[in-house]
């Protein structure tokens, strides 16, 4: 038999968030590391059962983590920072100081898996690393496996990308690229693969997706020559190196030439890539890790293109193992838990274990089973659009066929900005970021209006309340131009995604965003369209209680698709214009309630961004043209303001100028102001507020802080351009830290304008 199923990965968080309950019971104290950690075995025994059972052929081990699989990494090669080790903590209280800090000493740096809304903990490097293998973590689970009867191939973070995937900690020298270190990582990963292969490990998963971005020549050679070093260790398992999330472009011919036996590709996001390894000689001796099942959207497969092109490959490759493009880390357990959600988007659907299941389906096809395969080519390509045309809507197609460029053009700046002069406001405006702290009664009113302890009416009443007490509150420290707080957002995504139409929500669809923090991404399963305006009555309740402007709020849509799960049947670009229609309309609306500023956040334009140069100029060009396309209604008094964090801004700097928002509000803070120097190069001559309040933390800054933060800020931008503000939205934080870093901010403005 050449051929068999696997997948790369599994969720871990549990079908009903068990781990994230235990996890943040053992930081309460309220249960202890045993029972954490019988919890965890449970998760474990259940996945690989399940797995099993369901009918894949191996299984992945190693894929669980307590919080982060890049910071159980860091344990297993022995690369802790001293200043976590030096507190002398068990293994897995070290591993949550790294990710959560503890005392005075912060956590490692958070930051975004590739292109998916996963982050893991940036490992901190320097000369004086030395790597010391602690391979208990992933021994322990093959055994746990072994015990259970699966065949399970330990996975791993493979050593460059590991690498590429680091930062030199703060006392590097300062030419230290943790590349450097790859002699020595590939040293401790011999040894773990001689103890894996010790314990009766048959395969060892290694993953270098940090092959699907622009490599140097340098990093390129550096692949084939620790892969050829690994594949001539004299006693180690099987390996199969996999990349995902792209095209490896020139590292598959490069991997391809060593001994390694298997190689993993995505051929969902790269599906060229079937016709090139049908091209390489050298795949006639591999196994291939056929990535046919998208690992990460929530779409049903398409399985009869899949059994085509594995029947390509079939005869191209030593061996075919059928898999998901990724791990299933990015998507939901079940799909069948969803009994609420209409049976015509559910059927499009395929969460984790329904995937597990085309994964096996499409195995066994290939395996020439003839009523499995008639069953398969019987079922219909899943294209997003179902049965009777559920889903599509006539008239947004045409409205978004009958776009002209006109439709994404607002007046010339310098005309705009005249303009807005009516709005009367001071140099160096102040404002915040949209929300305010959400508040326990807050919280308690969309709960019970959840279960129906209070009618909408009361519900609409107790938000009514604490807008104006935002608003009160904001008129007392001096802000000039006010928010209404956001308290009815549940969440900036969803909160807009409950009012389109073509947008759909889950009970449990929950994914692990960092650690135990979750999220329910929406479905963007249709045509958008808006059925009816969606925040203008708030806004014009806020802006009624005072004569300063009130900015209204909206989420752009990139934003919207970015931390959805979206459509894959045709061009983002497309969906991300229909989505603009329904927010230009609602922006109308709100000029029309008497709004005069208008904020329309897209946090989420940098990391939508492709992983490869190349691509690119195409994101940024239809990215910032639904932008365009949303605020291009907009009259030319009317001021658009556009929010943005995360920082690392450098790749789309000239995006954000694109997106020609009269003001554009920045995390600025933590970088001290790094972002003004990019604008500066393209010379941004719009309104800029860099933050000068960092709400990440629950530090509130003092005034000397801000104040230096703002003179910084105005060595680059002139007063009458500046904006004073802070990083993002104040939701997670509490009104003790924001009343006196807000005062601050507004005595900072104020100090700053006197000595103008
Ligand atoms: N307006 C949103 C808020 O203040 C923006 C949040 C964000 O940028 N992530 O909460
Ligand atoms: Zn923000």
């Amino acid at each position: 038999m050449n051929t068999s199923t696997t997948v790369l990965g599994y969720p871990r968080i549990g079908p009903r968030r068990e781990l994230k309950h235990a996890v943040e019971k053992y930081w309460a104290g309220k249960i202890g590391a045993d029972e954490l950690e019988t919890v965890a075995r449970q998760l474990r025994a259940d996945t690989w059962s399940d797995l099993a059972d369901r009918g894949l052929d191996t299984v992945p081990a190693n894929t669980f983590a307590y919080y982060d699989q890049m910071l159980d990494h860091i344990q297993l090669v022995g690369a802790v920072p001293a200043r976590y080790r030096e507190l002398g903590l068990s293994a897995l209280d070290t591993a949550f100081a790294m990710a959560r800090g503890r005392d005075e000493i912060g956590a490692l740096e958070l930051t975004k898996w590739f292109d998916t809304n996963y982050h893991y903990l940036v490992p901190e490097l320097d000369e004086t690393t030395s790597f010391a293998l602690d391979a208990s973590k992933p021994l322990g689970d093959l055994a746990e496996a072994k015990a259970l009867g699966v065949r399970a191939r330990p996975v791993f973070i493979g050593p460059l990308t590991f690498l590429l995937l680091s930062k030199p900690s703060a006392g590097a020298g300062a030419d230290f690229e943790p590349i450097a270190l790859a002699d020595r990582l590939v040293e401790a990963y011999a040894e773990l693969l001689g103890q894996l292969v010790e314990a009766g490990a048959e395969w060892v998963q290694l993953d270098e997706p940090a092959y699907v971005q622009d490599r140097t020549a340098d990093e390129l050679a550096l692949l084939e020559s620790t892969y050829r070093r690994l594949a001539a260790l004299p006693n180690r398992p099987k390996l199969v190196v996999t990349t995902y999330f792209g095209d490896p472009g020139d590292a598959l011919p490069l991997l391809a030439a060593t001994d390694v036996e298997g190689i993993g590709v995505d051929l969902v996001s790269a599906p060229a890539l079937v016709d090139r390894i049908a091209g390489l000689p050298a795949f006639q001796r591999k196994t291939l890790y056929a990535g046919l099942i998208d690992g990460r959207n929530v779409w049903r497969g398409d399985l009869g293109g899949a059994l085509s092109r594995a029947t390509v490959l079939l005869g191209a490759v030593g061996e075919l193992v059928i898999s998901t493009s990724s791990s299933l880390l990015h998507v939901p357990y079940d799909v069948e838990v969803e009994t609420a959600l209409d049976p015509r988007v559910r059927e499009r659907l395929a969460f984790a274990r329904q995937k597990v299941d085309e994964v096996v389906l499409l195995g066994r096809a290939l395996r020439t089973d003839d009523g499995v395969l008639a069953d398969v080519a019987r079922r219909p390509a899943d294209g997003v659009v179902g049965p009777a045309g559920f889903g599509v809507d006539p008239a947004v197609r045409a409205r978004v066929e009958g776009l002209q460029a006109a439709d994404r053009t607002r007046a010339p700046y310098g005309e705009r900005s005249l303009a807005q002069e009516t709005l009367g406001l001071p140099p160096l405006a102040t404002t915040t970021i949209g929300s305010f702290p959400q508040t326990g009664d807050v919280r308690k009113a969309r709960a019970e209006l959840r279960t129906g302890a209070i009618t909408v009416a009361e519900y609409d009443e107790r938000m009514r309340g604490e807008i104006q007490r935002v608003i009160a509150l904001q008129e007392e420290i001096g802000l000039d131009v006010l928010v209404h707080g956001e308290p009815e957002r549940n969440d900036m995504v969803q909160y807009f995604a409950e009012q389109l139409d073509g947008y759909a929500a889950t009970e449990l669809g929950w994914v692990q965003s960092y650690g135990s923090r979750c999220v329910r991404p929406p479905i963007l399963y249709g045509d958008v369209s808006r059925p009816r305006p969606m925040t203008t009555e708030w806004a014009a309740y806020a802006q009624s209680l005072t004569e300063r402007p009130v900015k209204g709020m909206l989420t752009g849509p990139v934003t919207m698709l970015a931390w959805s799960f979206v459509r894959d049947d045709q061009p983002l670009g497309v969906t991300a214009d229909q989505v603009a229609l329904a927010l230009r309309d609602e922006i109308a609306d709100l000029v029309a309630a008497g709004i005069r500023i208008v904020q329309v956040d897209e946090p989420a334009l940098r990391e939508l961004l492709p992983l490869r140069e190349a691509d690119r100029k195409a994101y940024l060009e239809w990215s910032v043209g639904s932008f365009r396309l949303a605020t291009g209604g907009a009259p030319s008094a009317v001021q658009i303001h556009t929010h943005l964090c995360y920082s690392e801004f450098g790749a789309v700097i000239a995006g954000i100028d694109g997106l020609d928002a009269d003001v554009t509000t920045i995390e600025a803070a933590r970088s001290r102001m790094e972002v003004l120097a990019d604008l500066a190069d393209i010379g941004f001559h719009r309104g800029v507020g860099p933050g000068v309040y960092d709400i990440h933390s629950p530090r509130v800054p003092d005034r000397a802080e801000t104040q230096s933060l703002l003179d910084a800020a105005l060595n680059s931008i002139p007063a009458a351009r500046l904006w004073v503000n802070p990083d993002c939205g104040l939701k997670t934080r509490t009104y003790t830290e924001v009343d006196p870093a807000l005062r601050t901010l507004v005595a900072a403005a104020q100090a700053a304008r006197q000595r103008l």
